[in-house]
């Protein structure tokens, strides 16, 4: 199978060219060329576990991976997860249940595609005998996630930048108490834009880049799609007929990469009817699924900090599929977009989607009613979700991080501070953290040093 750009001006490539590009050479981003029709699979996959239900559907794509090289990657990504079955479904009552996806090493969902995508630049690595420094910039979840994928991995580095004191405790300690030589975390004196405009330095200086053989941590990584529609295709299969009939998955949005994988599944023959796209009090997302407007406001911020997004990166594969498969208009979209900050989809149809809207208040609010009628306890980017269920609906919530990560909402919602494992033997180690000014030659100094 092969892969092409939203924008139509880069040549079509394999899964692995793909996951290694990243970000299309004509800024578009990658996906597959026709989709495949799944429906005669469904039957065959009911009973598989996580990780061989995630080769199989990856099979279909990586055509360019040996099948058993491919279930060998997948099965050590999902290894790392404590809980038997992967992304357990709890049902709350007769129409409302969860999807945890929180139990990957670092608590969140991102573990699904960042642990998956860890391993195939390692596999890559491997394969060509050529080493990657990997180099993100965070304000909270991609990064520790996108550690957690390459923690210990041979011919593989990683520094991620985040702004000194601007990241929560817990978030930070992720990042700098892993203990692995290969692993950077890089405070940096300055706001999180100040540690974006160093990354872009990083990468704009194209000699340094090609030769520390830099990669970047991103939201768009065709990889990350792909993974995670492996989920909802595992949720799908275990709910009953009068349930999949029903069913609308809601989903705490941000980059509009989680709620975007589910529905490119449902274009492959799985038959799901509804999809809602839930945001915190930046609403750009449920603006544009209520008026077809696409408009750029100014980023709020709001107690679930990883939804705190004005453009969402995946945004653009949502625009091309919307826009007829047409990489011209698709290219024409996005440059109206950014120069006039706004864009109107032309006979806008909201097909499978729904959306809502969280404030803060909102979401201490939906906290609290949840812990009062199911007694059971979510995180504020999943309270978002609780927004408003649709009760003709069976709503299956994706949880998207365990509530232990963040503390302070979760006491002020529900006067309890939920705990994990993980987190509280966290707290016991040693942080290892690299203060470096806002200044690209101190990063390429430390890159140069410290780099692989
Ligand atoms: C990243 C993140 C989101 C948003 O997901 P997108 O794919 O960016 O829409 C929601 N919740 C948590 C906890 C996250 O880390």
């Amino acid at each position: 199978m092969k892969f092409i750009s939203t924008r139509g001006q880069s040549p079509a490539v394999s899964f692995s060219e793909a996951v290694a590009i990243g970000l299309a050479p004509d800024g578009g981003l990658y996906l597959p060329e026709s989709l495949p029709d799944l429906s005669p699979r469904l039957n065959a996959w009911r009973n598989l576990s996580y990780a061989d239900l995630c080769a199989e559907f990856l099979s279909v794509f990586a055509t360019d991976i040996p099948e058993d090289e491919l279930s060998r990657l997948v099965r050590r990504s999902y290894a790392t997860f404590t809980h038997p079955e992967i992304a357990p479904l709890r049902r709350l009552d007769e129409r409302t249940a969860v999807l945890e996806l929180w139990h990957g090493p670092t608590l969140a969902f991102k573990d699904f595609a960042l642990q998956l995508l860890g391993n195939l630049y390692g596999w890559q690595c491997a394969r060509s005998g050529r080493s990657i420094n990997v180099l993100g910039a965070t304000s909270g979840d991609t990064g520790a996630a996108a550690i957690h994928g390459l923690l210990g991995k041979p011919r593989t580095a990683i520094f991620i930048l985040y702004p000194d004191g601007r990241v929560s405790p817990l978030q930070e300690r992720q990042m700098a108490c892993t203990g692995a030589a290969n692993v950077h975390a890089l405070a940096i004196d300055g706001s999180f834009d100040d540690a974006q405009r160093l990354l872009k330095e990083a990468f704009g200086d194209r000699a340094f880049a090609l030769q520390r053989n830099l990669a970047a941590v991103n939201s768009i990584n065709l990889a990350r799609v792909l993974a995670q529609c492996v989920y909802y295709l595992s949720a799908w299969l275990r709910l009953t007929e009068e349930e999949r009939e029903r069913v609308e998955f809601v989903v705490p949005t941000g980059n509009f990469g989680n709620v975007f994988a589910g529905w490119l599944l449902g274009r492959m023959g799985v038959p799901i009817p509804g999809f809602k796209v839930a945001t915190n009090r930046n609403d750009i997302l449920h603006r544009f699924f209520t008026t077809g407007e696409y408009r750029i406001g100014a980023v709020q911020p709001s107690l679930a900090p990883s939804m705190d997004i004005q453009v969402a990166s995946n945004f653009e594969r949502l625009l091309y599929c919307l826009l007829d498969e047409d990489p011209a208009r698709t290219q024409a979209a996005m440059t109206e977009l950014r120069f006039r900050g706004s864009y109107r989809v032309p006979n806008f149809d909201l097909g499978a989607f729904s959306s809502s809207a969280a404030n803060d208040a909102d979401i201490t609010a939906n906290i609290r009613r949840v812990h009062e009628r199911f007694d059971y306890v979510v995180d504020p980017h999943t309270a978002c979700a609780f927004q408003t269920l649709n009760p003709d609906r069976f709503s299956l919530v994706l949880s998207t991080a365990h509530p232990a990560k963040f503390p302070d909402a979760l006491r002020a919602a529900i006067g309890l501070e939920p705990t994990h494992p993980t987190l509280e033997e966290l707290k016991t180690r040693p942080i290892a953290k690299h203060l470096l000014p806002a200044d690209l030659g101190a990063l390429r100094d430390f890159i140069a040093k410290h780099g692989v």
